[in-house]
Parts: structure tokens; sequence; C-alpha cells
């Protein structure tokens, strides 16, 4: 049997692999689609993302779909030539998550082609896989393998919807319109949202279209709030990043927020009364960086050029132009700060966070003010975080 087998960055070889024996309450599944994560091209292109580095040969994969072949002793839920869907993650079955029925949030799971445990699990991108019967989820006959190597991803779509609350007639922008974005879309139809707007900040004609729309459907506009934002993975040395990093970082956090501010400026001067507010995220790297961070330091640093550009191009149309700069708001993207985040002097340290809902606040309170004040500045941050100091 051969599998996709990753050795380091871009060094990916389709070789042979010894085929896993097939025990009792397995199934074994030959693989005829597979869908490429954003983890797998992580993988791929910078051997991991964050501290979850390639260890050792791996082979990818995780959104896979196939017929079965043969199955296990004591296996009757499922027989040879059914089509499933195989389902990535496999929980322990004894920590005390999986003993509540909330499997998800296994202190132990295992996931096809991930390098987060060592050694690493085993990926799907191969001819054969033998699982446990309970991962291999059936698919309708109608229902292609390309089909059904989707239930994984669109699955973290369904997931994102649910935590969105009902949609049942609402209006729905789901920004970012890569893989996950174009599914999140059809996740949102399906719960029932009257109108659906995907926009990626990168693309000129998407802003455009955005931007259209929110005229043809609301008449004005008074209020942008820029937040779009990503960086390069944190464990690439400042002259090893790739073009491809610096290059998708620029688009996201400058020429994205750029692009929505001409479009905003269009119909902000053109309407009346005329006028309209700008407020773009920031960043404590606004004023100084974390350790390898030049792309996202860069822009950021940026930001505070545009700000200060379309604060004094927008008086004339009654636009204001802030920006708020925040650190260590404790939001999901926040998580490992309280676990360590790498500190100037090169150790691994926690650092303190704050609420996300006083960031909230402080827009809230920047936006609510009449367009002849405006808050040009302002740094809302966890106290005791490493900023205020030397060291
Ligand atoms: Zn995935
Ligand atoms: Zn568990």
């Amino acid at each position: 049997m051969r599998a996709a087998v990753l050795y380091a960055p871009k060094d990916l070889r389709i070789e042979p692999v010894a085929a896993a024996p097939l025990g009792p309450g397995e199934v074994e599944v030959r693989i005829e689609a597979g869908g490429i994560c954003g983890s797998d091209l992580h993988y791929y292109f910078d051997g991991g993302f964050g501290t979850v580095r390639l260890r050792e040969p791996m082979i990818l994969g995780h959104e896979i779909a196939g017929t079965v072949a043969r199955v296990g002793t004591d296996v009757a839920s499922i027989a040879p030539g059914q089509r499933v869907a195989v389902n990535p993650s496999r929980p322990c079955g004894a920590c005390r998550y999986c003993a509540e029925g909330k499997q998800q949030h296994c202190l132990d799971m295992r996931f096809y082609g991930s390098a987060m445990r060592f050694p690493h699990v085993q990926g799907g991108f191969r001819e054969v896989l033998v699982c446990d019967a309970t991962q291999a989820v059936p698919v309708p006959a109608t229902m292609s393998a390309a089909q059904a190597a989707f239930a994984e991803p669109f699955a973290v779509c369904l997931h994102a919807v649910n935590r969105a609350g009902p949609l049942l007639g609402k209006r729905v922008l789901v920004t970012g319109a890569g893989p996950i974005g174009a599914l999140t879309v059809i996740a949102a139809r399906r719960a029932g949202a009257l109108e659906i707007v995907a926009t990626d900040v990168a693309d000129p004609k998407s802003v455009a279209n955005l931007f259209a729309k929110t005229k043809e459907k609301f008449g004005r506009l008074d209020v942008l709030f820029n937040n779009a934002g990503t960086g390069a993975p944190g464990t690439i040395n400042l002259e090893d990043l790739t073009f491809e990093q610096w290059q998708s970082v620029v688009n996201t956090n400058l020429t994205g927020p750029f692009l929505c501010t001409q479009e905003a400026f269009k119909i902000m001067k053109a309407q009346s009364p005329m006028g309209g507010r700008i407020i773009n995220n920031g960043s404590i790297s606004a004023h100084v960086p974390r350790p390898n961070s030049a792309p996202y330091t860069s822009t950021k640093h940026a930001i505070t050029g545009l700000t200060r550009s379309a604060s004094l191009d927008g008086r004339k149309y009654n636009i204001a132009c802030g920006q708020i700069d925040i650190g260590n708001a404790a939001s999901g993207m926040a998580a490992n700060m309280n676990a360590g985040m790498p500190q100037a002097n090169g150790s691994i340290a926690p650092e303190p966070t704050m609420d996300v809902q006083d960031v909230a606040r402080s827009v809230i309170f920047m936006a609510s003010l009449p367009l002849d004040s405006n808050v040009q500045f302002m740094t809302v941050m966890a106290t005791k975080m490493p900023f205020i100091g030397r060291g």
C-alpha cells in the first residue's frame, strides 16, 4: 500500500507503507478521496504551526472518504461495499470528558495526520486505512467519495453556525471566502439564513461587492470596523519567511483595511447626512513587536499610518477615523497566552489576559460618539501584561 508521507517541509513522498492488521471492531477502508486542509498545508510548507512541529515522517490527511473493503470480527453495523466518510478523531474513551459523553473535549484525542502528540498520529492520505468501525460513517450511495470527504470540514462549519445561534430569517456575513468560508455559506443557508454575503477583504472585487450590498440593503453606512487580521507562524525566523507568507499577511492586514476604507469613503461622502466613522483594529504590535513577527508587526505599524491618513483625508467628508490597539484579550485565539508566550529574552512565560467584553465595550464607546468627537487612538490591554516596562 502507498501513502503520502511528509518528511520535512516540501519533502512529501509517495511511498509504500506497511498495511495495518485488521483487528476486532475495526474496518478496512479503501480511501477514494481526500480534502487538503489548512493544517496539511501548514505541515507541508512550514513543518507545522504554533508549537506543533513535525518531528518524524508523517502521513498527512484527515478529510477522507472511501469504501469499506473488509470488516473485522464483531462488526455488524457496517458491511463491505458501504461508502463511508471517516471521522478523523478517535477519543480515548477513558478520560473524564469521554466518561461524560463529551468526547469532543477528550484529553487524549487521537486525530489523523496530526503531529500534536508523539509518536505522531499517521493520517489518511493512503490507499487503505484501518480504523475503528465507529469512525466509519455510512453515506448514501448517491453521494460521491469527493462529496463525503467534505464531512469533516463541513462539521466544523455546522458547529460554527450553531455557535452563532438561530439564523432563521437572519442576514449573515461570512468573512473569508476560502473552503471553510464557502462551506459556512452552505451551513448558514441550511440553518435558514435569509441573506448571506461572503467576502474576502484581500480581494478588491469581493470588497466592492460587500459595500454595494450594504448600500443596497441599508441605504447608508455609519461605521466600518476594520478587524480582519492574520500572522505568519511565530516559529519561523525573519530570514526564513517565504514571500508567500509575507504577502498573505500584507494582503489581509493592510491591503484589506485599505480596500474597505476606500469603499467606505465612497459611500460616506455621497450619503446624506454626509460622513461616518472608521475604526481600525491595530494591536499592541502597532507599538512594539513580539519575537518573529515581522509581517504582523510591520502591517500593524502600517495600520497606524492608514488611520492617520484616513483621519486627515476624511475631514472634508465628515469621516472620523480612529484606532484601537488591543493587548491580550482572552479570546479563543489567545488561549495559549496562559500556557506561555515567547518573550523578548528568549524565555517562554504565561501572560495576563483581559476579558474580551472590555474590548467590545471600548469599541462600542468609540462608535457611540457624535461625528465631531473622535477617539484618535486607544490602547486597551491586560493591565499587567509585559508592554509597559523593559525586558
Ligand atoms: Zn481539516
Ligand atoms: Zn478521552
